[in-house]
């Protein structure tokens, strides 16, 4: 991977922003840990995508010790409720075509509160969509209930949304299924030079679940050489978004 990626950063034309969002935190609770270590290590930010309904006390516990102790390298935002499919044919999605405004919204809520309670104000404002799927639907609902970003893929149908969306480019475990760390720096080079001459961040999507030793160590050592390349900026995605507004909870002294 090195001998095809360092060639490739050393000629970008312009400085990219990279963001990691690593997806469905509540499942396989032991690799993300030791993902967990592997970017913790490398002072790399990453993003949890995580499943409110498939969060336990162990792992909450975990992660309030990991963000408490490093906030500006591990953050956690919502993830749908369970990551069910509800749609009766075609792709898969939570929130979908087939859910009304009232089950998708109570879903968001119920999910919202679940992580509230086990992670409180370190829950980050954002919403990843469970398969990257979600609805014109579920962004007005998300923009309504005060979520502040959307993650989808790049290539996602446009929602006609006010929501700022941050997408992610590169499906690091789909490459690595199709064919290995090859195709993982091939379509991680082509992201990057996409990125480098439109200017937008890069996203780099990770599922810890389906992630062998092997596969860690390749991103360690990837992340060995890349964290402080000078055509880099890692980014965790608050810093690639706009600042949460103020609480509205802050005016509850004058009540
Ligand atoms: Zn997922």
């Amino acid at each position: 991977m090195r001998d095809v990626l360092m060639p490739v950063l050393d000629a970008l034309p312009a400085t990219v922003q990279v963001f990691v969002r690593d997806d469905d935190a509540g499942w396989e609770d032991d690799r993300l840990l030791a993902l967990l270590d592997v970017t913790q290590r490398a002072g790399v930010a990453i993003d949890l995508a995580a499943i409110p309904a498939a969060i336990g006390p162990e792992l909450a516990a975990e992660l309030r010790t990991r963000i408490d102790a490093a906030p500006a390298l591990v953050a956690v935002h919502q993830h749908g409720l369970v990551h069910a499919n509800h749609e009766p044919e075609g792709r898969k999605s939570e929130f979908g075509a087939a859910r009304t405004a009232a089950a998708q919204r109570e879903d968001l809520e119920l999910g919202r509160a679940l992580l509230a309670d086990w992670l409180g104000a370190r829950v980050q404002p954002w919403f990843t969509p469970p398969w990257n799927r979600c609805s014109a639907l579920t962004a007005a609902l998300l923009a309504a209930a005060g979520f502040q970003a959307l993650s989808r893929d790049r290539g996602a149908k446009p929602l006609q949304s006010e929501l700022p969306e941050l997408p992610v480019d590169v499906d690091w475990s789909r490459h690595w299924r199709e064919g290995g760390p090859a195709a993982v720096a091939a379509a991680l080079a082509q992201a990057l030079r996409a990125r480098a001459a439109d200017g937008a961040a890069l996203g780099l999507m990770l599922h810890h679940g389906v992630m062998v030793r092997e596969e860690r160590d390749c991103l360690a050592a990837l992340l060995a050489d890349a964290a402080r390349h000078p055509r880099l900026r890692w980014r965790a995605m608050r810093e690639l978004l706009p600042s949460p507004a103020p609480r509205i909870a802050a005016c509850a002294q004058f009540a």
